[in-house]
């Protein structure tokens, strides 16, 4: 087989790339997120963690609030961040878009919060990098996925995948060797 077809990646990591390259539009200070919605092997929408649309960047104004270093930093104030996962949502919301049956992929386990809104959104499949719940929050997490109301799947890129897409995003890709 030639490298090729081995670097080729799979659709989960296909679409993994996808939500670690909405990532990088990501404005809050706390950690970059990103987020795709899929349908039958069809993007629906991609989505970042940043503030509410028409609001100011945490990265504009350096600084989530006032004196902290970044949304995360607080137990009281709530991010300033509209999160990946709630981006994306909104975005088939305000082009009408169907979210019924569809999967997400994101880069970082969904808060409680998303996860309810991806639950009452119709998406049935989550694939992510990185966890994220602990504690308590976790035993929620499991109570959604015995009861079927959602699947979570843990994944990862391959490093030959991850290398070999790299080396498309600095070199231009469609030029004769
Ligand atoms: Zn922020
Ligand atoms: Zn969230």
């Amino acid at each position: 087989m030639i490298d090729r077809e081995i670097n080729r990646p799979t659709w989960d990591e296909y679409f993994m790339l996808m939500a670690k390259l909405a990532a990088t539009r990501s404005t809050c200070l706390a950690f970059p997120v990103g987020a795709v919605i899929v349908k039958n092997r069809q993007v629906l929408a991609t989505g970042y963690n940043g503030s509410p649309a028409g609001s100011i960047h945490c990265t504009a104004q350096g600084f989530c609030y006032e004196g902290l270093s970044s949304c995360d930093a607080s137990k009281d104030l709530p991010s300033r961040a509209v999160h990946a996962e709630a981006n994306a949502i909104a975005l088939c919301s305000r082009h009408g878009i169907a979210t019924e049956g569809a999967t997400i992929y994101v880069t970082l386990e969904p808060c409680i919060s998303c996860l309810k809104l991806i639950i009452s959104a119709g998406i049935k499949e989550v694939y992510y990098e990185t966890h994220f719940n602990t504690g308590d929050k976790v035993t929620v997490r499991d109570y959604y996925v015995q009861d079927k109301l959602v699947n979570l799947y843990q994944m990862s890129i391959r490093d030959s995948v991850s290398f070999n897409a790299s080396e498309f995003l600095v070199k231009p890709v469609s030029q004769k060797l």
